[in-house]
């Protein structure tokens, strides 16, 4: 049945608006309610497109909320198959213990291959995790008529009293966010000031993004410089950039385990060997020829599953590809496996974590919301995040390595 039959006579009244475009599709609702709203913009383009999107009129969110935060002009939502791999036993300096892994994927082979990873990590007694940096990053951008212009504004950022006046404007704008760093970088007659800030549990875009305005002002009130853009791309946000993957952007995360040959035989059915040559000519001789900036198997994989399952902003699944996916022999003949990921942007609090499909993914992990010390939900996080990769890059490699790729996927009717 299509939803045009399920209309009342006001709601008939307004769609016939709509059509003849009395009434915008963002517009209908100063008319009807957020629900009812995404009813009468369904039935607008059923009507207009000759499609059926009956199933995309099935959700159990809060439209009110979520048309608040989240989404514009909302008609439904789409639904994706939730997995779960695991248990995985991590040992972070914030996520420590037995977690199961939600993750959001229609790539079949995924959550059975990340699946096996976790119960590698746990016989041999877990992933250890570390963060080893914490900085979320905005870059504007100035422009200057000269290089003394230039070079005046470089040396008044440079001062350390200006580092005070930006760090006390910024700091204003925000409870939870901390800035701790400029840096700038020049070409020619620009200057992009690369932002850094703590953003505790939210990933932080919003957060940031409002504090650089204020500095931004600031700047312009104190120096008559004009910003050219709040943005100027060397934050740099949702591109793949070698700043990210050098710097780091969000968490820069390790995750490692140590295999014993015996473990990687019974288990991996391959041999220490083979992976360490896998994993050699594939995620470091290939990555390099081709100019990737990650050197992994599947890293993205894994992030964008687990990412798109806890409500974080899955554009970011770009940063979580710059991954380093590292084996080495150990004395015994096992391999000491890690994987570095520069930029895992994710936070407990703000955007998409409050949706409540993902919320209840996000309380599987036991990571919901702010941390009782502020922060430490977000970084908890992260070093799932960075476990969970760790199990999806020794199975595929491990898959390779013994040459049982193309049978997996072919087991699992794909
Ligand atoms: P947000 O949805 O803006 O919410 C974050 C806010 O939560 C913070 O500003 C903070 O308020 C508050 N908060 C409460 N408890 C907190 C805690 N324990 N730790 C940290 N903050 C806490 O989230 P966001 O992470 O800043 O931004 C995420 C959204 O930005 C996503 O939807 C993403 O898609 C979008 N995004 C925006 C841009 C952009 O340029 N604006 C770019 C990329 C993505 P206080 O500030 O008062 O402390």
């Amino acid at each position: 049945m299509s939803t045009t039959e399920k209309l009342t006579k006001e709601e008939q009244e307004l769609l016939c608006k709509m059509v003849s475009g009395e009434i915008s599709l963002r517009k209908i609702e100063e008319f009807l309610g957020k629900d009812d709203s995404a009813k009468l913009r369904r039935a607008f383009l059923e009507s207009e497109k000759n499609v059926s999107l009956d199933h995309i009129s099935t959700y159990t969110f809060d439209s009110g909320q979520v048309g608040k935060k989240n989404v514009e002009n909302m008609i439904g939502a789409i639904q994706l198959p939730l997995g779960v791999a695991g248990e995985i036993i991590i040992h972070g300096e914030y996520a420590a213990g037995k977690y199961y892994l939600p993750l959001a994927t229609t790539e079949g082979a995924l959550v059975a291959s990340v699946n096996r990873g976790c119960s590698i990590i746990t016989k041999s007694g877990g992933a250890t995790v570390r963060v080893f940096k914490n900085m979320m990053t905005r870059a504007p951008v100035f422009k200057f008529n000269s290089l003394l212009e230039t070079k005046k504004f470089y040396d008044w950022v440079m001062l350390p009293e200006t580092f005070d006046k930006i760090k006390k404007t910024a700091d204003a704008t925000t409870r939870f966010g901390e800035f701790l760093d400029i840096s700038p970088f020049v070409s020619g007659n620009n200057v992009h000031l690369r932002l850094g800030f703590d953003t505790k549990d939210a990933m932080g875009m919003n957060m940031i993004t409002i504090a650089s305005e204020a500095i931004t002002q600031m700047i312009a009130d104190e120096t008559g410089v004009e910003c050219v853009s709040l943005s100027g791309n060397m934050c740099t946000d949702k591109k793949p950039s070698a700043i990210n993957a050098i710097l780091g952007r969000g968490k820069t995360v390790v995750a490692e385990v140590c295999l014993s040959k015996s473990l990687i035989q019974e288990t991996l059915k391959c041999t220490p060997e083979a992976m360490f040559d896998v994993n050699y000519r594939k995620n470091f001789l290939g990555s390099m020829r081709a100019g990737s900036l990650g050197f992994n198997a599947h890293a993205a994989n894994i992030v964008a599953a687990l990412f798109l399952a806890c409500g974080q902003d899955p554009a970011h699944v770009v940063e979580g590809s710059l991954c380093v996916t590292e084996m080495d022999f150990s004395d015994d003949g096992g391999l000491i496996c890690s994987v570095t990921l520069p930029a895992v942007e994710v936070g407990t609090v703000g955007g998409g974590t409050s949706v409540a499909t993902q919320q209840e993914c996000l309380k599987l992990l036991g990571v919901a919301g702010a941390g009782n010390i502020p922060g430490e939900n977000a970084l908890a996080l992260s070093e799932i995040v960075a476990a969970a990769v760790l199990a999806g890059e020794l199975s595929l490699v491990a898959a390779q390595a013994a040459g049982h790729l193309a049978r997996a996927h072919a087991r699992l009717g794909r």
